[in-house]
């Protein structure tokens, strides 16, 4: 399979997910139509399926002009029928998805809102607005517990899965991470190659589940050096995973 990254709006990404066997694709949150169907027609492949993560308006805005004269299925979490236009297919947790002769899976990560799910093929996940490279989204439906259970499942995905966002946002996560745990010289790092990048204006996009296991401060309520930041600050926090997750994402609203 060949993931293409197209950068739509001012800092979204939309990825098409090619089965190079059967020249099909799938548009994974379409922002916008235009650079997409531009993209398909360089690519050279037939589209069958959009794959929205969840029903914001940033990530489903293309809907409308891709099916304007195509027949498409349109995958979102059952729950955002009348969210998402166009949905043909309702999934849920474990369901299967095919784009060609490729094999994906559904998985329901619940709490920047309450029909977020992600997409997992082999080892490419693409986790919309739920799991940020170096972030997270904002709790706009959902509960700090959703979340954290939603992130914790991500978690336990193989090291080596590549994580492919639903934004730019990488080099400010970090920023803010730093924040949190400057001793953390996997962060210092990862900052200082982010910045390199950004200066080239290239992405940083995709990243692995393991350099956001050491690196994602949504993802480090274990972190001795966090949880004695956040006690400094709020001697009554309470440690515990979702106490001092949902402390950092309190933290970063306000950042
Ligand atoms: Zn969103
Ligand atoms: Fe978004």
């Amino acid at each position: 399979m060949k993931v293409v990254q197209i950068p739509l709006l001012r800092d979204n990404y939309g990825y098409l997910i090619v089965c190079q066997k059967t020249n099909t694709a799938a548009i994974v949150d379409p922002s916008e139509s235009e650079p997409v169907l531009r993209r398909i027609e360089q690519e050279n492949v037939t589209l069958t399926a959009i794959l929205n993560t969840h029903h914001h308006r940033d990530h489903t805005g293309g809907n409308e002009g891709l099916l304007a004269g195509n027949k498409l299925e349109v995958y979102g979490h059952k729950s955002d029928q009348g969210r998402i236009p166009g949905l043909t297919r309702g999934v849920e947790e474990g369901d299967d998805i095919t784009v060609g002769e490729l094999r994906g899976k559904v998985l329901f990560i619940p709490g920047h809102t309450t029909g977020h799910v992600a997409y997992l093929f082999d080892n490419n996940l693409f986790c919309g607005d739920t799991l940020f490279t170096a972030g997270c989204g904002r709790l706009f439906e959902g509960t700090a517990e959703q979340m954290q259970a939603s992130l914790k499942k991500l978690m336990a995905l193989p090291d080596e899965t590549k994580v492919y966002c639903g934004h730019e946002y990488t080099e400010s996560n970090l920023r803010f991470a730093m924040t949190l745990e400057p001793k953390n010289h996997k962060l210092v790092s990862r900052l200082e190659r982010v910045q390199a990048l950004r200066a080239r204006g290239l992405s940083t996009v995709p990243s692995t589940i393991e350099e956001e296991k050491h690196t994602n401060p949504f993802l480090r309520w274990e972190s001795k050096e966090i949880q004695a930041r956040l006690k400094n600050r709020t001697p009554d926090l309470r440690i515990d995973p979702v106490s001092v997750f949902a402390q950092v994402r309190k933290l970063k609203d306000a950042f």
